[in-house]
């Protein structure tokens, strides 16, 4: 068993998962003003078919973009409680600590390589 995360680097850990999760609610709001501005402006233009189809893309892939990001925040959520509980850093499988490279990338992961990989796998 490698040994448990420090409290500094439990704290660099914390401040990334905070960062990000301000960018990802800054992005989420502005796709969200988006979103509502342009069903507004469609309320007003007379039906184009062309352009209703376009737009109806471009709105699926906004929403598709803000689930995803929202669904990150969430695991932020959560990696942040779990650097509150001590769980942080653990893999919720194995309960072999992650490697820190893998936590600098994607610090709200919940497993380590070997078992994302097996997850993958399924
Ligand atoms: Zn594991």
């Amino acid at each position: 068993m490698a040994k448990k995360l420090t409290k500094k680097e439990l704290k660099e850990y914390r401040d990334i998962l905070i960062e990000r999760r301000n960018m990802l609610t800054g992005t989420i709001d502005s796709i969200g003003v988006a979103y509502s501005s342009r069903g507004g402006e469609r309320d007003s233009a007379s039906g184009d078919e062309a352009d209703l189809g376009s737009e109806s893309i471009a709105q699926e892939f906004a929403l598709s973009l803000l689930q995803n990001e929202s669904n990150v925040v969430q695991k932020i959520d959560d990696a942040l409680r779990r650097t509150e509980s001590g769980e942080f850093g653990e893999c919720e499988e194995c309960e072999e600590p992650i490697a820190k490279e893998r936590l600098r990338a994607i610090p709200w992961t919940k497993c380590c390589v070997e078992c994302q990989r097996k997850a993958e796998m399924l």
